[in-house]
Order: C-alpha cells, then structure tokens, then sequence
C-alpha cells in the first residue's frame, strides 16, 4: 500500500491528535499512524490535568499566578535540567492552547486545582472522566474534517530520507507493508517507553531497579519514535529521567483506584500507619520516600469529606462503593475501625491525624515541611486506598526546538522532521510536574501540526 499526503503523523495520542489538527487547520493533508487498534496513547489513561496560567479562572478563586511563576517551577522542578527556551514557549502557550482546545469543543471545569506533584493550583480538569476529552475533541475534529486519515493497527517502522529531508514513512499494518510520503513533513509523536522494561533498565540511574515495578502506561508505549528519529541521527537527551508516582495501584500499577480527590485534604501512612513524608512535595521525592517504607507500600487517607455519597466518584470514574466491594479501597466509621480494616497500628494512625489536623490549624509547615492544607480529617467514615510505586513518565527524549523541529547530534536541523510530546526530551528536566504533560503535549502538538504544514 501506498500512500502519498503533506504531513504523516507517527502517534495517535494527545501529541499525534493535537499535531495532525494543527497541521489541518494550517492547510495540510495528514495522515496519522496508529499502532494500537484505538487511539488515546496514555493520554486518555491520564487524570487529565493541564497546567496552564489562567487569570479568568484564577482569580476567581483568589489564586495568585503568573507565566513567570510557572516558568520557574517548572525549572526548578526539573532540577534546572529543561532548556529554559522551550519551557518558556511552553509556559507561554499553555493558556492559548486551552483556549484552542475549547475552540474545538473541549470542555473543561470552571475551577482550577493542585493535582499530585503539580505544586500550584493550574490544573485544568477536563469535564469527562481521564484524558477522554482531549481524545474525543481532536477525534470529533476529524470526523467533522475532510482531510485527515487515521490508520489503526498500523506501526511506523522506519523514516524514510532523501537527501538530507524526512520525507516519509514506512510502516506495518495489518495487510502488510505501507509505504508514506510526506510532501511537507512527518511529526514523530510516539510517546515514551515507561512500558519498555529493557529500555528502563537500560537508561535508568536516578532510581533502584526497576525490573520489578510496574507501570501506569498503555502496553504501547515502547520508546519506538526515540529508535527511528536516532536512526536519521537525531539527538536523544535526558533519558536516564524516568518519572515514577506513588500512587500505583499494588496489582496493576495503574493509576486507577486512587481515592484521592485532591491533595489538599489527605495523607499517607505506610504499614505502620505513620506519616512518612509531605504529600505536597515533587512526585520524585514522594515516590523515593515511599520506597523506603516497608514493602514501598503505603496507604492513602481521607474522610467523608471527600466521598459525601456512596455513588460519588474518583478521578478515575469509579465510585467508593464499588472500589470497597472490590477490596481496592477500605472505610471505617472511625479511624480506630479503619486502622483495623487495613491491618495498621491504630494509635499511631490516630496520632498521624490528629497531628496532620493540629497542622490544618496553624496553616504548616509541619514535621515534613508540607504547607498545603484545607480542610481536617475529622469526619467519618474514613477512607483508605493503598498505592504503590509505579513507574509513569520518561522525561528524556528528542532534543527539539521551539518550532518542534528535530536537532541532529551537530546541533542542526533535521529537516522535514518534527516532534512533540512524551518522544522529546528537554522540558521537564530531571522530575515533570504534575499537569504539565498534557499542556506540553497540545503546546507542542500544535506547534509540530503548524511548522510541518509549513515546511518548515
Ligand atoms: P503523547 O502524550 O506524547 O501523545 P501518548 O502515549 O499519548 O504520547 O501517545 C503516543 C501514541 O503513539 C500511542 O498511542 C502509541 O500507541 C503510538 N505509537 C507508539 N509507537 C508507534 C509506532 N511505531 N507507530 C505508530 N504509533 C505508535
């Protein structure tokens, strides 16, 4: 089979959508390859949150922001490792790209709020559950659209060059060979390889082995962009930052199951029902700290507060009520009930929240530093859920610029080629803060879409 149109797009989540759109809208042709039978990458498995400066919503809220805020957090976050450039085109057009997406549909709430290791209250939670609502808007604009082709099933083997220029694809569907031409360019969107348990043991360095931890990705995310743009001699940067989360489920590693409804509101105890750290603080020194606790296993806790109905849900679309009839979340009516339901020391559970209560009071920082604090956790019953490492999100990747053009090992453009998303390196540094992905992924989706449509 073959193919001949302006811009291929390698990648069917947020990154490949938000480009394939983008490259439409600026007057292009596209064809997006798939591997997988559906689209969504682990975009659609995420919680959905998106960082982005937003004075409207803010100030409602009385929340102080600004893009310089962002900009630094995001740096510092990352230990001063992303390219200050990027980060500040990504901070920049993280705003504008909200307003995008809701120009094609996309609904978000009317409140912001902190999501897990996003340290500030940005995120924007989409109005469907996960990261259904970005998928379900870009999917919306190509079945409204002439012009944009999708090919399930179909796997991007190789790029195709000549003379200097990507110029295509070859790829693997379910019939054989697909050869692409792209007249204008091809946008490597193919995500990371936290599934790739070779790849992440080959690269990683900051963390122990993590042969056995499992992952919160689709079974696709296999670093394979990351081997194709290094075959045309792009450079890889930052690999060995591998992002974990403490809030795997034990049995998956997924992020589903987690009782969580906001990080204001709740802690974490580890087997023996003892704080452990300040769950406001950077994922990685959260998940470091829980690998230290016995079995790197901890619960999470919190009160009706969070629940005030049986039916109500999680993040994850799963209401309390089925997640205690599966054993995946435990309630007490007191707190003494609870420690005995999850098998952990009950005074020292009691203590753990009389003390994080007496901290609510004076507004922190308490014995781990945590300064993030609304409400007590008075009122029955209590909720706890357990969580585990699990490994979420590769930070390195395909050094781009600001165009999302790829830079070769020389520091040059590779012409033609273009990336964007979780397959490029040079944002988040050695730790992502929560909520940046997805404001990345359609800040630079959008970009890759524009500059490919223009040849750039
Ligand atoms: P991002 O957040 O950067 O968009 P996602 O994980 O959401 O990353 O999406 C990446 C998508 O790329 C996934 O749907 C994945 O299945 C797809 N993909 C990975 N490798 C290939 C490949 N070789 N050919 C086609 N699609 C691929």
């Amino acid at each position: 089979l073959e193919y001949t149109t302006d811009v291929v797009v390698i990648g069917g989540g947020g990154a490949g959508l938000a480009a394939a759109v983008s490259a439409h809208q600026n007057g292009a042709q596209v064809i997006v390859l798939e591997k997988m039978p559906r689209l969504g990458g682990n975009t659609i498995l995420s919680g959905g949150a998106f960082n982005a400066v937003d004075p409207g919503r803010q100030s409602k809220q009385g929340i102080e922001d600004s893009i310089d805020k962002h900009y630094i957090q995001t740096y510092e976050g990352g230990d001063k490792l992303g390219n200050p450039e990027l980060i500040r085109t990504f901070v920049e057009n993280a705003y504008p790209a909200v307003e995008w997406l809701e120009s094609l549909g996309m609904k978000f709430n009317d409140e912001v709020f902190t999501v897990l290791g996003g340290l500030w209250p940005r995120a924007h939670k989409p109005s469907t559950p996960l990261g259904t609502g970005f998928i379900d808007t870009y999917e919306k604009y190509i079945n409204e659209n002439d012009g944009i082709e999708v090919l399930l099933d179909t796997e991007a083997k190789e790029l195709i060059v000549d003379g200097g220029r990507v110029v295509g694809v070859k790829a693997k569907g379910l019939k054989g060979d697909v050869i692409l031409q792209a007249n204008n360019g091809v946008v490597m969107a193919a995500g990371g390889f936290g599934a790739n348990i070779e790849m992440r043991d080959q690269y990683n360095e900051n963390w122990p082995s993590l042969t056995n931890i499992k992952t919160t990705n689709h079974p696709g995310a296999t670093g394979d962009g990351l081997a194709m743009a290094e075959a045309v001699g792009a450079n890889l940067i930052g690999l060995e930052n591998l992002q974990l989360l403490p809030m795997g489920d034990p049995n998956t590693g997924s992020l589903s199951g987690n009782i969580e409804q906001g990080v204001e509101n709740r802690i974490f105890v580890n087997k023996s029902g003892n704080r452990f750290v300040d769950e406001g603080a950077r994922r990685d020194v959260m998940t470091k700290a829980l690998l230290e606790q016995e079995d790197a296993y901890m619960w999470v806790v919190l009160d009706q507060r969070n629940y005030p109905t049986p039916d109500t849900k999680n993040n994850f679309n799963e209401t309390i009520e089925e997640l205690i009839a599966q054993g995946r979340a435990f309630k007490g009516d007191t707190l003494e009930e609870l420690a005995e339901q999850i098998g952990v020391d009950s005074a020292n559970l009691v203590k753990a929240v009389e003390e994080f209560n007496k901290a609510v009071e004076t507004g922190g920082p308490d014995a781990f530093g945590r300064t993030l604090f609304d409400a007590k956790i008075e009122k029955g019953p209590f909720y706890a859920g357990p969580r585990v490492p699990t490994v979420h999100h590769t930070m390195g990747g395909i050094e781009i610029n600001t165009s999302a053009q790829v830079i070769d090992k020389n520091g040059n453009i590779i012409p033609g080629l273009y990336a964007a998303g979780e397959v490029t390196g040079g944002i988040h540094g050695s730790n992502r803060l929560g909520g940046n992905a997805l404001a990345d992924i359609a800040v630079f989706g959008r970009i890759a879409g524009e500059s490919a449509a223009a040849k750039k």
